[in-house]
């Protein structure tokens, strides 16, 4: 799939659920309306959906959400999505997860074929992390987190940089990682969706993150890309890895590979646009793709040239969540 800028479309991010058993401050607001479950895609047809994008060359998957792992009976979904691994079409299955469930499920995600995750973790203190989560617990992540090394999933730890809150942290958390043996991205916070703060209050810029980084370590950068808004860097000290994603200071939208799926089946082709497809309709209306593919290739031919987010308006660049349409 090549779209009117001339840009490969080979990676797909599905969002699952949009429910989560966190509540992240710059993700949701603490009284979020979850959609009615008949809204969602059944578990078939996610399959369905995620095929038909093979089909057309995607060759990485990435479910996230909301909290992919509370979607009941997500591991037969990613058990067989992970046929496309052993054909050799998808090169890569994986998901982001903010851990709470991870300790259950590490040893069947790595069974399925499943070999790096992203795990979220903004801060190492458990009462700050109780509170930027509305209730989740440090420590069951954690276990979260030893039982996917145990299970042998490589691991990088995502991090959304928050002025006055977690900014005092990012030289123990790179310490703590490279411990660990986890690499880590830092994540500039996004203007989707109403929270219960203006955004721009907790905006930090990460030259200023990385500026201050760079006193304590020796950050040397590196030619690893995801054809994402990520640039990376390898950490001497460590020999870990540390990304930035920074859609807001600079954005890379020229190397953009990539589209979003919402657990409702619209298509996103821009995280930072309102333009979407549907493509519920159309797996829905026959059994056979052929309506479902048209709708693909015609979103794909509509995807724009990049994304219109400024943190200091008022109101955010998209109304949807990040939750909606998946991270
Ligand atoms: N629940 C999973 C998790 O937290 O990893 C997966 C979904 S979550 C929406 C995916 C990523 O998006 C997380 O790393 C989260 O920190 C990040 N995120 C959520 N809202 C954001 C925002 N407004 N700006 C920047 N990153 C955001
Ligand atoms: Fe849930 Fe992830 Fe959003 Fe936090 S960032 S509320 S864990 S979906």
């Amino acid at each position: 799939m090549i779209d009117p800028f001339g840009r490969s479309i080979s990676y797909i991010r599905v969002s699952v659920t949009d429910r989560c058993d966190f509540r992240c401050v710059y993700c949701m607001a603490e009284d979020m309306t979850f959609l009615p479950k008949s809204d969602l895609l059944t578990l078939e047809e996610l399959d369905r959906l995620c095929g038909a994008f093979v089909r057309k060359g995607v060759r990485k998957i990435r479910l996230t959400g909301g909290e992919p792992l509370v979607r009941r009976n997500l591991m037969s979904l990613v058990r067989n999505l992970s046929r496309h691994l052993h054909t050799g079409a998808l090169e890569e299955l994986t998901l982001t997860t903010n851990g709470s469930q991870l300790a259950k499920y590490a040893g069947e995600l790595a069974a399925a074929g499943v070999k790096r995750i992203n795990v979220s973790v903004d801060t190492l203190d458990p009462v700050k992390f109780e509170a930027i989560t509305r209730g989740g617990k440090l420590p069951t992540v954690k276990e979260g987190l030893a039982a996917a090394k145990a299970a042998g999933l490589a691991i990088k730890i995502n991090t959304v940089a928050l002025k006055g809150v977690n900014d005092g942290e990012f030289d123990a958390l790179l310490e703590w990682c490279g411990r660990e043996g986890l690499d880590m991205t830092l994540i500039e916070t996004m203007p989707m969706g109403e929270v219960d703060h203006h955004r721009a209050d907790r905006y930090l810029s990460l030259a200023e993150a990385r500026r201050t980084l760079a006193k304590s370590w020796t950050l040397e950068d590196i030619a690893h890309r995801t054809g994402g808004p990520a640039r990376y860097t390898l950490v001497k000290e460590t020999g870990r890895k540390l990304g930035f994603i920074t859609p807001l200071s600079h954005n890379f939208c020229e190397s953009c590979n990539r589209v979003r799926v919402t657990c409702t089946g619209m298509l996103y082709m821009c995280l930072g646009q309102d333009d979407s497809a549907d493509l519920r309709a159309p797996l829905r209306a026959t059994e056979s793709d052929e309506l479902l593919d048209a709708a693909i290739e015609a979103a794909i031919r509509r995807k724009p040239k990049g994304h219109d987010f400024v943190i200091e308006r008022a109101a955010p660049a998209v109304q949807r969540h990040m939750s909606v349409t998946g991270g």
